[in-house]
């Protein structure tokens, strides 16, 4: 059986009778009525939102000899040759499949044809970004003087990929997904006239597991009711899908806020028996992260996000519950975690490490609870000054920190070494230190500083600009971030004004943002890695130490708590000898 008899049966026959896009439909009719619809129109927007339906309903209202201007009437004869397909007057094409120049050309030769008396000539291209470049130059030719009654529908999942001689041509309009409401009313509306009893549990999952898309939650609905065609009920949806992804985004949302790995593992579960990829699972981690980033960071931001904007609602809720720094470190570790599920023959057992990962990770939110509440118990915000407080030892976090890789643990300060803080601990060797001092000397003057009052300012900001390296360029500073850090450019571009407006007061410079790849970011990034290995600022040492979180770093500050990493915890027990080697650089 075919999964598209809904789809088919219910496809609207009318601009009225469409569910949502009335930003579109609304524009077009207005030019339907006036008779001033342009020649060329690109309908861009996810798939199964309504684009080749729009399309449709244009052609038969351009051709339609009954009804009024701006609706078909879907009775007379050219209504029902287009909505058949056989008319000669409405030719549809499917891009994905003809991407060859010989149809473009084929379809440039029939544009010369005039159309029957009275009617128009319409070319529907659907995924018109699918065009070879020869078919995009044979269809310039024809945008670029179209004849008179010649009319263009170009429909597109991925309007990034369609040149810009095109896109100058079309006017464009973005579809949107469809909200869970406007989903919810037309699936229930169809079940009604089917005759079938649709459970408000179903519903709900159905509709989750659409996405927004209307054609998706069709087809569905189709599928479910071959299974059980009288009375659908929730248990019906999930034995034919498992779980539904967006279900699983909040639901690990959850389990990473109370801090429960069994939870998530469970999850992971749920999802491997429902026959679901792992892969795609652990790339969904990725999607959800960044969407819980962008939301926290500014919820301007969630145009970005392919997601109804109810789905979007319940994600900016979890966003609030996590600080920037956290979804950071989320996302970073869940990209990196996808990436070795990606190659691995063993996707479980990652991904269930991965899993485990991210729960624990979550500790920083506590902190972060922890925080506001000594905020509130003690009436002054940890993070404000841009700086440590006044009469931290500055000896005792700097060293420990510039040693082996460290783990994000504060250990309360040894009972033993208090007041008589512990001697420095250094692991570099002297040849080194050499090396990274005369290749600090060419970094940025009051780059550190300058860092570090941001990062007092504005955290997030700052997390992100610690991630570029400054150098001096024609009297400015130049700020270069490798491409995998062209995230966190993007984020700062949108700070760039606030940015300058500091730059400009601190170091008297401005900043310019530059995205570099290949050797050359290599070479810079090495030379700053290799300053900050050896020669940290104060900030960058406890940063290090902290694993990057600053809620930690305020802890540890405010409890006047030493970070220890757990290589050199080992090695106190083991050798104690280490605190002479120290002795020896001071
Ligand atoms: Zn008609």
């Amino acid at each position: 059986m075919s999964y598209h008899a809904l789809a088919r049966k219910y496809r609207p026959a009318t601009f009225d009778a469409m569910v949502g896009q009335e930003h579109v439909t609304r524009t077009l009719r207005a030019a339907l009525r006036r008779d001033k619809l342009a020649h060329a129109y690109l309908f861009s927007g996810p798939r199964g939102c309504g684009k080749t339906t729009v399309a449709r309903l244009l052609a038969k209202a351009l051709n339609c000899t009954g009804g009024v201007k701006d609706e078909p009437c879907g009775a007379c004869e050219a209504c029902a040759a287009v909505a058949a397909g056989s008319s000669l007057d409405v030719l549809e094409i499917d891009a994905a499949s003809h991407t060859g120049v010989d149809n473009v050309r084929e379809l440039r030769d029939m544009a010369q044809y005039t159309p029957s008396p009275g009617a128009s000539r319409v070319f529907i291209i659907d995924e018109v970004h699918m065009l070879s470049k020869g078919a995009f130059n044979a269809l310039l030719k024809i945008l670029e003087e179209p004849p008179a009654r010649v009319f263009f529908f170009f429909a597109t999942t991925e309007p990034v990929k369609i040149p810009r001689t095109i896109l100058s041509r079309c006017q464009r309009f973005d579809f949107r997904l469809l909200t869970r409401d406007e989903l919810s009313a037309r699936l229930t509306s169809i079940a009604a006239a089917e005759g079938v009893q649709l459970e408000p549990g179903a519903l709900r999952l159905i509709v989750a597991q659409a996405e927004g898309s209307m054609r998706d939650a069709l087809s569905i609905l189709d599928q479910v009711l071959a299974a059980s065609p009288e009375r659908i009920d929730e248990q019906a949806v999930v034995d034919l899908f498992g779980l539904v992804r967006s279900e699983v985004a909040i639901e690990l949302n959850e389990a990473v806020m109370a801090r429960d790995p069994g939870r998530a593992l469970r999850l992971a579960d749920r999802v491997a028996a429902g026959g679901q990829s792992l892969d795609d699972f652990a790339h969904s981690l990725v999607d959800n992260f960044r969407h819980l980033l962008l939301l926290r960071i500014d919820p301007s931001l969630a145009a970005g996000i392919s997601l109804p904007e109810d789905q979007i609602e319940i994600l900016r809720r979890q966003a609030a519950h996590f600080a920037p720094q956290d979804l950071l470190a989320l996302l970073d570790r869940a990209s990196r975690g996808f990436e070795r599920i990606h190659r691995s023959g063993q996707p479980r057992v990652l991904l269930e490490a991965l899993l485990v990962e991210l729960v624990l990770l979550e500790s920083r939110v506590v902190l972060s609870d922890l925080v506001r509440r000594l905020e509130a118990l003690t009436g002054s915000p940890l993070t404000g000054g841009g700086g440590p407080p006044a009469g931290r030892a500055t000896g005792a976090t700097k060293p420990a920190a510039a040693a082996t890789p460290p783990v994000a643990r504060a250990a309360p300060r040894d009972a033993s070494a208090a007041g008589n803080p512990p001697a420095p601990r250094q692991h570099g060797a002297s040849q080194v230190r050499d090396a990274a001092v005369s290749a600090a000397a060419t970094t940025v003057d009051g780059w550190t500083a300058f860092v570090e009052t941001l990062l007092g300012r504005q955290p997030a900001l700052g997390s992100c600009i610690m991630e570029g390296i400054p150098a001096e360029e024609d009297g400015r500073i130049a700020l270069s971030f490798p491409v995998e850090k062209q995230f966190q450019l993007q984020l700062i571009q949108k700070d760039l004004p606030r940015l300058q407006e500091l730059a400009r007061e601190l170091l008297g410079r401005d900043i310019v943002l530059n995205l570099v790849s290949g050797a050359e970011a290599d070479r810079r990034e090495r030379r700053e890695e290799l300053r900050r290995a050896v020669a940290p600022t104060e900030h960058e040492a406890l940063q290090r130490a902290c694993g990057g979180d600053a809620t930690l770093e305020n802890l540890v500050r405010r409890l006047d708590a030493e970070v220890v990493p757990e290589a050199d915890r080992d090695g106190w027990h083991t050798a104690p000898d280490r605190g002479g080697a120290a002795k020896r650089e001071d």
